[in-house]
């Protein structure tokens, strides 16, 4: 990974912002910055140089992993080390701070340590729109981490019968992922039945598959850091012919919306696409949520997908394209894919079919 250059757009940024330091709390954007993998850390960046602080628990780690930063194993709270070390450096002022990622307290005891020479200034989410645009070796992660999301659902497949839980079918899925080298799953997997399939987020529950309708499987798995994410349904017993049609009118929204990923669209337009659809099926008020997300080392990360949204894709952008229809006490459909955004349009990496499958 080129960390190196992402230290260096960093810092034309921070010159943008005015900015002598930011200090990073969020562990994605220290992972994005310098490859550290554990769970607790503060990075210091300034112009003359990029300081890691943690305790003594990662020192092997860091060993391995953080190349081309200064490392100070600390014995208290590295947010707090870091505060001190800034507090002794008269030059540095105006200190950014990922106002997102700090909690009320840290921010008082980080003031504390700084003394009132420097001020806190909330920053932007600096790195996140770094982040948004992958190179080469993230899109590849990716592609891989997608690549196994689709060879679960061919497991969903064998596992799912009518009878059978939801958490059972999950829990298929996870350990077929871990087997695989999945470090962990992305989200909490979405296994949901018959009417359940009408909840959006209807996470894997002990209700038994019931012996007609749709049940929706959205899940992602973290593979070597990077996340996928996909949705595909199947349809327990002959589809009646509401659930045929809903079914179609989802997949044709989310062919429309697919079409509209290329550079220089807005992402306003993308969501716009699959909308016009689903409104033209009088399926409209249905689509409750918004059309998708960036993907990467989280699983929701910038741009967001959303109506009237003004942010314009690039190539290089990893999102999701994920409309549904959700029929209150009857039943939902969602069809996701995951895309990386190309010079011409887009390239889908969640490459397993979109034909209903019936059981
Ligand atoms: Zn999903
Ligand atoms: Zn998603």
């Amino acid at each position: 990974m080129d960390h190196q250059g992402r230290l260096g757009r960093l810092r034309h940024v921070m010159e943008q912002r005015k900015l002598d330091a930011l200090l990073i709390t969020h562990l994605p954007n220290i992972r994005y910055l310098c490859g550290f993998t554990g769970s607790s850390g503060t990075v210091l960046a300034t112009y003359g140089g990029v300081t890691f602080f943690t305790d003594g628990r990662y020192a092997e780690q860091v060993r391995a992993e953080v190349h081309g930063c200064h490392v100070r194993i600390v014995r208290k709270s590295a947010l707090v080390a870091a505060g001190e070390w800034l507090a002794d450096e008269a030059r540095l002022r105006k200190i950014g701070v990922e106002a997102a990622h700090l909690t009320i307290a840290e921010r008082t005891s980080l003031a504390a340590a700084l003394g009132n020479k420097s001020r806190l200034i909330d920053a932007p989410p600096m790195i996140e729109g770094l982040r948004q645009i992958k190179d080469a070796d993230e899109i590849d992660r990716i592609r891989a981490a997608c690549q196994l999301g689709s060879e679960l659902f061919d497991r969903v497949k064998t596992v799912l019968r009518p009878g059978v839980s939801e958490a059972e079918v999950a829990g298929e899925i996870e350990f077929t992922a871990r087997k695989r080298g999945a470090e962990q799953m992305a989200f909490p997997t979405i296994v949901a039945g018959g009417k359940r399939s009408a909840l959006p987020h209807g996470r894997a529950s002990t209700a038994a598959i019931p012996p007609r309708g749709f049940v929706v499987c959205d899940f992602g798995v973290i593979l070597a850091g990077y996340c996928s994410d996909m949705t595909r349904m199947v349809h327990v017993g002959r589809p009646l012919l509401k659930a045929r049609r809903v079914y179609n009118a989802v997949r044709e929204a989310q062919q429309a919306a697919l079409e509209a990923v290329r550079p220089g669209a807005t992402t306003g337009e993308v969501d716009r696409a699959a909308r016009k659809v689903l409104k033209r099926k009088s399926l409209g008020k249905y689509f409750t949520h918004s059309t998708g997300h960036g993907v990467g080392l989280e699983i929701h990360e910038a741009p967001r997908i959303a109506s009237g949204q003004k942010e314009l894709l690039r190539a290089g952008m990893v999102i999701t394209i994920e409309p549904g229809a959700y029929l209150a006490g009857e039943f939902g459909v969602r069809i996701e894919d995951t895309v990386v955004v190309t010079e011409t349009g887009c390239e889908i990496v969640t490459a397993c079919s979109k034909d209903l499958i019936t059981i």
